[in-house]
C-alpha cells in the first residue's frame, strides 16, 4: 500500500515566500504520487505561527483552491518548535509520514524522493542533512558550528548539520506524543526516541526571499535550550570547578600561614582583588547555570500546552 504522506511546513511572517513555495510543494507532491511513491490522500499541513503579516489568508485562499493544502493556525507566536509539534500532532493520526520542511525554499525538496525510498526501506526516521553551508553567511556558519560543536560536548546527541527537515514515520510521532516536556528541542528529542533511521543530504539554498527569523539571540537561546534539556553537564563541571579550587584554596592557606609564621606578609592588594574578582566571577556563573535548570523546573511543573490551535481550514469530522 502506497503510504500517506503530510508535508508540514510551519510559517511565520513568510507571506514573500509562501505564493512560491507553496507551489513548490505541490509540484513535488503530484510527482510523487505519479511515481507511486504516496498515496493520492497525501496533503501539504501549513502551520501558521501567529504570523502578523498576511500568511493566514494566504494560507486560507491555497486551501480553497486545492484541496490538498490545509491550515492550521496557532492562537498567537510560539515559536518554530511549537509550530512544528502541533503540526506533527495534528498530522499523526491522518498519515504515515510526515516530512517536516521550511517556508521559505531553503531545504531542497527533490530530497524527499530518496526520504521516501528509506523509508519503504524499513527506516522510520530519516535526517535531512546539508552537504552544504556556501549558502550561509560566515557568521551564521561558524556560529552554527559551535553550537553543535557544544552541543555535542555537553551530551545532547544531535546529528551534524540537520535542522528540522526529515522524514518521521507514524509509528515514531506516536512514541513522541509520550515526551511530555513543555521545553521543546526536536532535535535532540528525535534521536531519544529510537527506531531504524538514516539519513540522506541535500543542498541548502538561500531563502527565496524575505529575511531569517532566526536573530543571534534565538539561536542562543536554541543553544542554551538545547543544552540544558538534554545535559546536566553543566553542573557536574561546576561540582568539578569546586573541588579544583577547593584544593588549590588549601595550598594558598597552607602557604599564606607558613608565610605569616616566617613573618614576610606584606600588603597584598592586588593578588586579594584578583582573588575577589575571580572567585566572584566563577560563583555568579555557576548561579546563574544552576538558575536555568530551577526556572527549567518551574516551567515544566506548570504542564502548561506546548501549542494552542485556534483555526483550521477543515472541519475535524
Ligand atoms: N518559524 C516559525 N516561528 C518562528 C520563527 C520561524 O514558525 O517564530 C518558521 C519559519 O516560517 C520557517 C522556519 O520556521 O519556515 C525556519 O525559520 P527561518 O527560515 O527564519 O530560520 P533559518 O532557516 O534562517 O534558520
Ligand atoms: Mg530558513
Amino acid at each position: 500500500m502506497k503510504p500517506v504522506l503530510y508535508i508540514v511546513v510551519p510559517c511565520y511572517n513568510e507571506e514573500e515566500v509562501l505564493p512560491v513555495t507553496s507551489e513548490i510543494f505541490l509540484k513535488k507532491l503530484d510527482e510523487l504520487a505519479k511515481k507511486e511513491k504516496i498515496s493520492e490522500n497525501s496533503r501539504i499541513l501549513f502551520v501558521n505561527d501567529g504570523s502578523t503579516d498576511s500568511t493566514w489568508e494566504i494560507i486560507c485562499s491555497l486551501a480553497e483552491k486545492d484541496s490538498r493544502f490545509l491550515g492550521i493556525s496557532q492562537s498567537r507566536n510560539r515559536g518554530h518548535q511549537s509550530s512544528l509539534l502541533a503540526g506533527l500532532m495534528e498530522a499523526k493520526d491522518k498519515c504515515n509520514i510526515t516530512i517536516s520542511i521550511d517556508a521559505d525554499g531553503q531545504d531542497d525538496v527533490d530530497a524527499m524522493d530518496e526520504m521516501i525510498d528509506a523509508y519503504t526501506d524499513g527506516c522510520d526516521i530519516v535526517y535531512g542533512v546539508r552537504s552544504n553551508r556556501e549558502s550561509d553567511s560566515f557568521f551564521k556558519r561558524s556560529t552554527a558550528q559551535t553550537f553543535y560543536k557544544l552541543m555535542n560536548a555537553m551530551g545532547a546527541e544531535i546529528v551534524y548539520n540537520h535542522a528540522d527537515y526529515r522524514l518521521l514515520s507514524s509509528a515514531v510521532l506516536k512514541k513522541l506524543e509520550e515526551f511530555r516536556e513543555v521545553n521543546l528541542f526536536l532535535r535532540g528529542i528525535i534521536p531519544m526516541v529510537g527506531f531504524k533511521s538514516t539519513s540522506v543530504s541535500y543542498k541548502r539554498s538561500e531563502r527565496i526571499a524575505g529575511k531569517t527569523h532566526y536573530s543571534l539571540r534565538k539561536m542562543v537561546g536554541l543553544a542554551v535550550d538545547g543544552i540544558t534539556s538534554f545535559s546536566i553537564k553543566p553542573i557536574q563541571i561546576i561540582t568539578n570547578l569546586g573541588v579544583l579550587i577547593s584544593l588549590l584554596s588549601f595550598v594558598g592557606v597552607i602557604w599564606s600561614v607558613v608565610q605569616y609564621l616566617r613573618n614576610v606578609t606584606v600588603s597584598g592588594w592586588a593578588s586579594m582583588t584578583c582573588i575577589i574578582c575571580f572567585i566572584g566571577g566563577i560563583q555568579l556563573i555557576s548561579i546563574g547555570i544552576l538558575g536555568e535548570y530551577i526556572g527549567k523546573i518551574y516551567l515544566e511543573t506548570k504542564q502548561r500546552p506546548r501549542y494552542i490551535i485556534n483555526k483550521k481550514t477543515y472541519d475535524d469530522k
